[in-house]
């Protein structure tokens, strides 16, 4: 049985994730912009409003070849800027999150922008505390519900690319970030597929 592309809803044939006419019209370069500090820069893939029904169906609706395409897609728009890190981390779902929906998106993501970019994929951020969904919270308290609920369990060198699927008020990068700084790494950038709106 094919399955449909998740953002026009025609069929797939034999194409992985999303068809050939959507995946051509993916930006081919990444938007970047300074900060939040401290981030070093933020690199997204394109708008929400665009990406929202791709993302929405990897992350709710399971569908994990689209992981495949998407991150590619982020690695080439990254990489078309002329930037490479050293080190490509996904921010890390709680084990128990983990559990239930059976994979990290941000992971497949990252393991495929590793992959473009030819750098290691590690995975050193641990989630020591569960922290309730940011979806219903206002920017500082998104703040405050994700501060400490991540730490780095190696020491670090050099730049790291943090990669998830989407950031709204940045407070999840903001929290990976800060473990990472603290663990020696000499600067983080975030790559995710888009920003929403807080
Ligand atoms: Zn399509």
């Amino acid at each position: 049985m094919p399955q449909r592309c998740p953002l026009c809803l025609g069929w797939l044939w034999g194409e992985v994730g999303l068809c050939q006419l959507c995946l051509g019209g993916l930006p081919a370069v990444a938007q970047v912009q300074p900060g939040p500090a401290p981030l070093e820069q933020t690199w997204w893939l394109g708008d929400y409003e665009m990406l929202e029904p791709a993302v929405k169906a990897l992350k709710y609706g399971s569908v994990r070849t689209l992981a495949t395409p998407l991150g590619r897609r982020l690695g080439e728009a990254v990489q078309a800027q002329g930037w490479r890190p050293d080190l490509v981390v996904p921010v890390p779902l709680h084990p128990a999150r983990l559990r239930d929906r059976g994979f990290n998106q941000a992971e497949l993501l990252a393991r495929q922008v590793a992959q473009v970019l030819a750098r290691p994929l590690e995975k050193p951020l641990q989630r020591v505390r569960e922290t309730p969904s940011q979806t219903r919270l206002s920017g500082q308290r998104r703040i405050a519900n994700v501060q400490g609920a991540f730490q780095c369990s190696r020491l670090l060198t050099g730049a790291v690319l943090l990669v998830d699927d989407v950031t709204t008020t940045g407070a999840t990068a903001h929290a990976c970030a800060r473990a990472l700084l603290a663990a020696g790494a000499r600067q983080v950038q975030l790559a995710v597929l888009c920003r929403a709106r807080p």
